[in-house]
């Protein structure tokens, strides 16, 4: 079993933590979600080199997952970026679809018209596809909005190169 780090974390997450898992496709990470209810599927997910994401009390003390404490979904998002030591460089936004999980494509400029705002057409020049559910992103869809929010928890631009991972005060809830 081999567990990629960083960037390349692929996680698991459970179906009772939807947002969570949004979250965390809109930040680029492969998050799929799974019905973590039995052991099995657990140790499956483990041995598959995912990350279980869980809320569940009884799989507190699992090893190799990452139990969740918080409640709001960005403090869920905060709490596991830290535990799993991941910075703003490993963010890959703008490259999955927070829908489906699914990896977008490129798609021709031409194609995008009638299918976004016509604001966004008109003033965007990238877009990306779904191929699961065809929904059309760009860069502005959800990072202007989303990422904004996260610079809350990961720190200003320009701070020093250490700062980049996040610190949280594990009491502070
Ligand atoms: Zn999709």
């Amino acid at each position: 079993m081999t567990t990629k780090h960083g960037a390349e974390t692929r996680f698991a997450v459970d179906i009772m933590l939807g947002k969570l898992a949004k979250w965390l496709r809109v930040l680029g990470f492969d998050a799929s979600t799974q019905v973590l209810r039995d052991r099995e599927r657990m140790e499956a997910l483990i041995s598959e080199g995912r990350v279980p994401v869980t809320k569940r009390e009884k799989w507190r003390d699992l090893a190799g997952i990452v139990f969740i404490q918080r409640n709001k979904s960005f403090d869920q998002l905060a709490e596991l970026l830290s535990t799993q030591h991941l910075c703003r460089d490993d963010f890959r936004p703008f490259t999955r679809c927070s829908v489906c999980n699914s990896a977008l494509f490129a798609i021709p400029r031409d194609a995008a018209f009638g299918k976004v705002p016509d604001y966004v057409f008109e003033t965007a020049s990238d877009f990306r596809k779904c191929p699961e559910c065809a929904r059309i992103y760009w860069p502005g869809s959800h990072k202007a909005r989303m990422l904004e929010k996260l610079q809350s928890i990961t720190g200003r631009e320009g701070e020093e190169e250490g700062e980049k991972c996040l610190r949280l005060d594990p009491e502070e809830d």
